[in-house]
């Protein structure tokens, strides 16, 4: 049965000359070493489901599923085919005709799309992390399940020890000394969950740096939702969204030090050009979105820094990368502001870590060896501090240096930032 939903894509699947370039810039490839595994393959899949000699199946969906949608492909492809768009469509289409898992229904549709109930679930897992359940639950084999993924995901996650970093707590907000700017916060959910001391350093750079922050009642930005193909609710969590941002519109810009959440929201605009109510006003939000280094080095003040010591390297998150945001020189020119700190270029930078929202969780031996080599590569330069500027990357760094013994301390940009502001100040 052919899959006619994909035939809007044929034109670009036709552009595909089986070259096979594609294979030195895909990490899953060099992992697995299987066709299926690379652009190429996923462009003869999804040819054959449009001409019909393929079932859209559980199979064929699966051998998709290992795609990071990293776009590492494109950047060898010479018509420069984005195989990521073409991975999502399907799983579109397959979500479509056969519907998706209960669990991924309820995240996306019930829990990722309301802040409030977000919270509450960010909650109850944090409380099961720090009460020892989850460990608990692995020794005792619970969450092993028939592939173990729950237990993957409690290895891999941080200790997660600090309080989440909440909407209701706007009094967290510093003041700045003289208002240059007024930015809107856009609260991340790894972030406030995972890691809220980088939420905490990257409030105090902003204000630093002269910007009155309001802190926005966002949800998710919906990127896990587009990424597993349910673009419904990825649709329908930006229209919330965009009613909750309404009274943000005034603002200079609207910060976020996620890479993969400023991204998607400079996509709303793309992602809802068809809707006749609301496609204004993401193409409108779109344009008011930063991402934290983007912001800062065009509010151009880096002043005031002090001296820290030692070598950072920089692993550049995909969706800032050349291949989507495009957000690359900035967060190297504000490292390399820090006085006293060496600055080595990490191989392979742009590389994808594996992480990949969740996809270490489910396919965690290919995940696992995409990160192996970007931990040969931090070994490289010598770098005792490894930033980046996305709260997934930032998990499976350190849960790599970890595994790896590797005496590396992962930061976001932002902390790195706040230390030197702090030294100054000492
Ligand atoms: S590099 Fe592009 S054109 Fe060549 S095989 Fe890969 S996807 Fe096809
Ligand atoms: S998007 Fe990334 S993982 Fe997927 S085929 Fe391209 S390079 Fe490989």
């Amino acid at each position: 049965m052919a899959t006619p939903e994909l035939l809007p894509l044929f034109d670009t699947i036709a552009q595909c000359n089986r070259c096979g370039f594609c294979q030195a810039g895909c990490p899953v490839f060099r992992v697995t070493g299987e066709e299926h595994s690379l652009a190429r393959g996923r462009q003869a899949i999804a040819r054959s489901l449009i001409l019909g000699t393929m079932d859209l199946s559980k199979e064929v969906i699966g051998a998709l599923e290992d795609c990071l949608l990293c776009r590492g492909c494109t950047a060898h492809c010479f018509p420069g085919i984005r195989t990521d768009e073409i991975v999502t469509a399907m799983r579109h289409a397959y979500i479509k005709r056969h519907g998706q898992p209960a669990w991924r229904r309820i995240l996306f549709r019930n829990i990722l799309s309301d802040s409030r109930t977000l919270e509450f679930a960010g909650r109850m897992a944090l409380w099961a992390k720090r009460h020892g359940l989850a460990t608990a639950a692995e020794k005792t084999g619970l969450l092993g399940g028939p592939d173990g993924r729950l237990s993957v995901a409690n290895r891999v996650l941080p200790r997660m020890d600090a309080p989440p970093f909440l909407r209701e707590a706007k009094t967290q907000v510093p003041r700045p000394k003289k208002i240059l700017h007024q930015v809107g916060y856009f609260a991340s959910c790894g972030l406030s969950f995972q890691y809220p001391e980088v939420v905490g350093a990257t409030l105090r750079v902003l204000a630093r740096n002269g910007c009155e922050t309001t802190l926005l009642d966002n949800t998710c930005c919906g990127r896990p939702a587009q990424a597993y193909g349910d673009l419904d609710a990825a649709r329908d969590i930006a229209r919330k969204n965009l009613d909750r941002m309404a009274g943000a519109m005034h603002l200079d810009a609207i910060v976020s030090e996620c890479g993969s959440c400023s991204t998607f929201l400079k996509e709303y605009g793309e992602l809802l050009k068809d809707d006749p109510i609301y496609a204004g006003k993401a193409e409108a939000l779109s344009k008011k979105v930063r991402s934290f280094s983007e912001f800062l080095v065009a509010a151009g003040s880096t002043d005031g820094l002090g001296e820290l010591s030692g070598t950072v390297t920089y692993h550049d998150p995909c969706h800032l990368s050349n291949r989507f945001g495009k957000i690359t020189a900035q967060p190297r020119q504000l490292l390399k502001s820090v006085p006293g700190m060496i600055y080595k270029e990490l191989p392979e930078a742009d590389w994808c870590c594996g992480a990949a929202g969740s996809y270490t969780f489910l396919h965690h031996d290919e995940a696992k060896g995409v990160l192996d080599r970007k931990m040969v590569n931090v070994v490289k330069t010598g770098a005792q501090t490894l930033a980046t500027e996305c709260p997934a990357c930032m998990m499976h760094l350190d849960y790599g240096a970890r595994s790896a013994g590797l005496d590396v301390r992962v930061r976001h940009l932002s902390q790195i930032l706040d230390e030197a502001y702090q030294a100054a100040e000492a």
